[in-house]
């Protein structure tokens, strides 16, 4: 593919949702409508006719041919027009069946079934895969004010505004809760020009048409809003309840790969965990399943289950202060909570642990119940601990434990009476009576325990391992970890992303993912075109090593690896430190 002047840019990436930039004459920020951008040449083409002459104020569409399923490739190919690298933004219609990558900087995606979230799920699916990551993906004829919100958090990028307009000739009244028959309303659900002082029985249909687009304009300039801040995610778990549609995609596209891969590892953002999906959101599960398949336990013989506390990292909150005093060193300490399953007191800072808020009332329904039960379960398997102490109350968080109890036959003694909460004083007294004898950790091991941890969630079990070849400096939750042999540098734990944030050599001791950069010296970020290759476990917000036959160094990926590798725009690695070889 030659390679050209690209001119869609992707701006912030909020899980599988983005917001990219055409870079027209008027620049347009995505999610947004583009009908009026396209300029389109496809049906009036054919072989022998030289490329249009676009320009930059426009897309230029042009023609694909579509062959029957079962044209082998090279057939299909040899039908397909030329196009030579042009110097304007260009467009092709591609579909759903088979979207193939031909260097342009938008797709209109055809062949979706609308009305069957499967068919989009997986047509969104397979044309993020296959299309170029930088180009824009346009769903045409689809976007409603109620739906538009999930469409771009799918990760569809541009819409039209047909279907609203075709929609409010027939009579269509739409908002983002509800799509109904204008006679059906009594009052005018919004202010827009159209709708302010009129009322259902004075609206011609095109000014009905021309609401509906003012509505999903209005609701694009929400969807941006959210994207920019790292919240569509939550915004949607709430929107797509208007209809069982975006329900079922929402549903269908969790837990899949492509949802895993978009997902940023760490983020300053506040994670809102409001409705039962919240449960199977990619940082929710990939969390517990880090704790369960990469954590290692600093000591073996006594752990003590606490329960969450509102603020966050826990350790600073009141309660866990309190259980602290009464602990002292004597036990480790191991947090359950809904959504997260357990958090090892050393895991506290990491993302989303300090960074979740979810509704407390005290009660737990049953899939919360048996979901922080099998992790708790898990974990124990994991880590044996000679004596497992139980400080929580009976209801809610009792039952989690003796799910566990009834998983894995451990035995648990309760320091908390049926009825009584975890921070009264009688309560406090049995906990600290119960640890009478145990061994005291050192402040030296907490602190080094909190490395080997964050160590370990994120490179991968055993790369805590240096901790043991390491002095650890500072005080929680700010600490450099320093190599014994030489003073080396390695890492520091930064308290806002709850991450090591790792120097060159730290890097190479933590075995951190690879990107090969081309013979060049970044200042400042590594930009995709300058990437060769990049391990495919990176995620956002990875600490990574980048090397090159010119330079050397650390930063943070702000990219998946294969959107490093696919990519001709953009950042892909924030650099921290760089240096020549
Ligand atoms: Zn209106």
């Amino acid at each position: 593919m030659p390679s050209r002047e690209r001119y869609f840019e992707v701006l912030e990436r909020d899980g599988t949702a983005r917001l990219g930039k055409l870079r027209l004459d008027e620049p347009r920020v995505t999610p947004a409508l583009v009908g009026d951008l396209l300029e389109d040449y496809g049906s009036l083409w054919t072989d022998d006719r030289a490329t249009p002459k676009g320009d930059t104020s426009k897309i230029t569409v042009l023609p694909h041919r579509a062959a029957p399923p079962g044209t082998p490739a090279e057939v299909v190919e040899e039908k397909q027009p030329k196009h030579d690298p042009r110097g304007f933004p260009t467009a092709a219609v591609v579909s759903a069946e088979n979207p193939e990558p031909s260097g342009h900087d938008l797709y209109i995606l055809t062949g979706v079934r609308g009305g069957n979230s499967r068919d989009v799920v997986e047509a969104v699916k397979l044309a993020r895969r296959s299309l170029e990551p930088d180009s824009a993906l346009f769903l045409p004829a689809s976007a409603t004010p109620r739906n538009v919100a999930t469409l771009a958090y799918l990760g569809f990028d541009a819409f039209d505004e047909d279907y609203a307009v075709v929609s409010g000739k027939g009579g269509t009244y739409m908002t983002r809760e509800l799509e109904v028959d204008v006679e059906e309303l009594e009052e005018l659900p919004c202010s827009c020009p159209v709708c302010a002082d009129a009322t259902p029985d004075e609206l011609k249909r095109d000014e009905i048409a021309e609401h509906n687009v003012n509505a999903l304009r209005a609701e694009l300039v929400n969807v941006r809003d959210r994207i920019r801040n790292g919240r569509l995610r939550d915004y949607v778990e709430g929107q797509m309840r208007a209809s069982r549609w975006q329900v079922e995609a929402v549903r269908l596209l969790d837990g899949t790969d492509y949802v895993e891969e978009r997902t940023p590892v760490t983020c300053r953002t506040e994670l809102a965990t409001n409705s039962s999906e919240s449960l199977d959101r990619a940082e929710i599960q990939r969390f517990a399943r880090r704790v369960v398949e990469r954590y290692r336990a600093p000591r073996d013989d006594v752990a003590v289950l606490l329960p969450c506390s509102a603020g966050k990292p826990y350790s600073q909150s009141r309660s866990h202060s309190d259980f602290r005093d009464a602990i002292r060193r004597r036990a480790h300490e191991v947090v359950v909570t809904s959504p997260l399953g357990v958090v090892p007191r050393g895991l506290e800072n990491v993302y989303p642990a300090a960074h979740y808020d979810t509704p407390v009332t005290g009660r737990w329904d049953a899939k919360e119940v048996e979901f922080v039960g099998g992790v708790l379960a898990d974990y124990l398997e994991k880590n044996e601990y000679e004596r497992i102490v139980a400080h929580v109350e009976e209801q809610g968080y009792g039952d989690v434990v003796e799910k566990a109890v009834e998983k894995t036959g451990v035995n648990v003694e309760y320091t908390v009476e049926d009825g009584a909460h975890p921070t009264d004083d009688a309560s406090l007294e049995t906990l600290k009576e119960t640890l009478h004898g145990e061994e005291r950790a050192s402040h030296e091991d907490e602190k080094r325990a909190y490395v080997r941890a964050t160590a370990d969630y994120q490179f991968g079990r055993g790369a805590g391992d240096i901790a043991d070849e390491a002095h650890v400096e500072g005080r929680l939750p700010r600490l450099r970890v320093v190599r014994n042999s030489d003073d080396e540098h390695l890492a520091t734990l930064t308290p806002g992303y709850g991450t090591l944030a790792v120097s060159v050599e730290g890097a190479r001791e933590f075995d951190a993912p690879r990107v090969e950069i081309d013979a060049f010296t970044p200042e400042g970020s590594v930009l995709a075109p300058g990437v060769l290759d990049a391990d495919d476990e990176i995620r956002v917000g990875d600490e990574v090593i980048f090397e090159g036959p010119s330079a050397v160094g650390v930063g943070r990926a702000r990219m998946h690896g294969d959107e490093m590798v696919r990519s001709e725009r953009g950042v892909a690695v924030s650099v921290r430190h760089t240096s020549d070889v």
